[in-house]
């Protein structure tokens, strides 16, 4: 296979923005930092900015978003590859000014850091002025609200951009835990035998988060945790871990198996789903005081597949619940014998795979083994397997440096997303109130209701 051509500019539009503040700034300089950039980045946003308020603007991001400008050298070089395009992305003027800055380049990465209403008109903008004819464009998420509105999307984007060109960025998916869980997978053989309905009695996965929305009420009232992190990060997780193995290594073949397990998902409906809403969130800046938006999900569903038919899986993700941490239990049935008097007394769940996703990565097998003393009575221990520190790289780095490289396995394919929307479309309007549940505790009770035996949620500790 030939290797994609690099990408020969970084533009990226909303550079004034919070994205560009946080995350692509500090993304930026770790790459000139590493010898990873060295093509002009050109910023395009409204704001009539100088290419040292630019500059500026890029030092504060790291300093405090990006621990510090440490390498002043390093941040210097970042500074001379810098450039700025002031101007309306109505206007065809700002793309006129574009092609200027962007001195004969002719395959910028254009990364649309930008509200999604303003998708359709800055991509025309690149279509027309010829930007676009050898360009790659990289999108955020969200990509749309709903089914829908992802079809829309995706429309406006191939008008102009053919699939191969374009990377949707899931910053979930460039983590480096979350590479593992593939890894895991399909580097091991021992695993395999094991990894069904057979053997797995069910799946749990949990995202917590021990904060609530940070001052950004306005824009997660836009949004809820079904759209925020369930229809992207969590189906993701719950493709990689039930997937078949690909047919092959190519990118293609990895999204054709990840998005099969999608089709074999039925449309969940209301009685699979738990909404709750943290006490004091209609209280936040910009949130309405009726608010009915989730700030915490729990769904239940079945992958309708040989492998899989059966064994239920549970997805939960909230904010302001006791910690931060993401995790994935894959539980296997208990002996099928009674050899031990204990057996009554045993949780189900003698054996599983934990994968600690957040904050760092852990795999441990949960296994039974006999207590010192005259009875055959036994306790749990953990085999760890696994247990690294976060990468180095973050993982918008990661992502710009694989999208300029038109490497795209870590980003999302258009019928991947769509396939996505369609599991949760129906609940996204279709639902129970969300239900009222304190700060600090694990969500509404009533999400245990979801869960089919007594054993419960799995919470997960640090
Ligand atoms: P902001 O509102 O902070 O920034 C919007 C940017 O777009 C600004 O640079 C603004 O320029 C520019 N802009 C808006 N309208 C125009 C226009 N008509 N012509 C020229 N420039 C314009 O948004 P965010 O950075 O927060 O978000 C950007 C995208 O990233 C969104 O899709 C969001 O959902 C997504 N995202 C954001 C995250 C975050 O943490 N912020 C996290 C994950 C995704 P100016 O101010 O100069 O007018």
């Amino acid at each position: 296979m030939t290797k994609p051509v690099p990408s020969d500019a970084f533009v990226f539009f909303g550079a004034s923005g919070d994205l560009a503040h946080k995350m692509i700034f500090p993304a930026l300089y770790r790459m000139v930092q590493r010898n990873a950039l060295n093509v002009p980045v050109i910023g395009v946003a409204s704001s009539p900015w100088t290419v040292q308020q630019l500059a500026d603007r890029a030092r504060d991001g790291i300093e405090q978003f990006g621990g510090g400008v440490n390498d002043e050298e390093a941040f210097q070089r970042l500074v001379t590859l810098l450039g700025y395009v002031d101007g309306d992305y109505t206007d065809k003027a700002t793309y006129a000014a574009l092609v200027k800055a962007l001195h004969g380049a002719q395959r910028p990465a254009n990364y649309l850091a930008i509200p999604p209403s303003l998708f359709p008109t800055v991509v025309e903008g690149l279509g027309s002025s010829g930007i676009a004819a050898h360009a790659r464009v990289i999108v955020e998420k969200p990509f749309g609200r709903d089914l829908q509105s992802a079809e829309e999307l995706n429309q406006v984007l191939h008008s102009v951009f053919p699939e191969p060109s374009i990377f949707r960025i899931d910053h979930f998916l460039g983590k480096e835990t979350i590479q593992n869980i593939l890894y895991f997978r399909f580097a091991n053989s021992f695993l395999e035998p094991i990894w069904n309905r057979n053997n797995v009695r069910q799946v749990q996965i949990t995202m917590a988060e021990n904060f609530g929305v940070r001052g950004r009420g306005k824009l997660y009232e836009e949004v809820g945790a079904l759209r925020d992190v369930v229809q992207n990060h969590l189906l993701q997780v719950t493709a990689l871990l039930a997937m078949e193995p690909p047919v092959g290594p190519s990118v293609d073949e990895l999204r054709d198996a990840k998005e099969k397990v999608f089709f074999a998902i039925d449309t969940l409906d209301r009685h699979d789903l738990v909404r709750g809403q943290f006490d004091g969130y209609r209280n936040e800046d910009g949130v309405d005081p009726n608010s009915d938006v989730e700030t915490y999900a729990a769904a239940r569903f079945h992958i309708d597949s040989w492998r899989w038919a059966d064994v239920p899986f549970y997805i939960r993700a909230g904010k302001n619940l006791p910690i931060t941490c993401t995790e994935v239990r894959v539980e296997l049935h208990r002996p099928p014998q009674r050899v031990f008097a204990e057996y009554e007394e045993l949780p189900r769940d003698t054996n599983y795979f934990r994968f600690r996703v957040d904050p760092q990565l852990q795999i441990a097998l949960g296994a039974r083994a006999k207590t010192p003393g005259e009875a055959f009575k036994g306790h749990l221990v953990e085999l760890g397997l696994a247990d690294d520190q976060p990468d180095e790289m973050t993982p918008y780095e990661r992502l710009l440096g694989d999208a300029m490289a038109g490497e795209n396995l870590q980003f999302a394919r258009e019928d991947g997303v769509e396939a996505a929307w369609r599991v949760v479309d129906r609940v996204l309007t279709d639902h129970d109130t969300a239900i009222p549940y304190k700060p600090q505790t694990w969500g509404p009770p009533q999400a245990e209701g979801l869960i089919r035996d007594a054993d419960g949620w799995h919470d997960p500790v640090l």
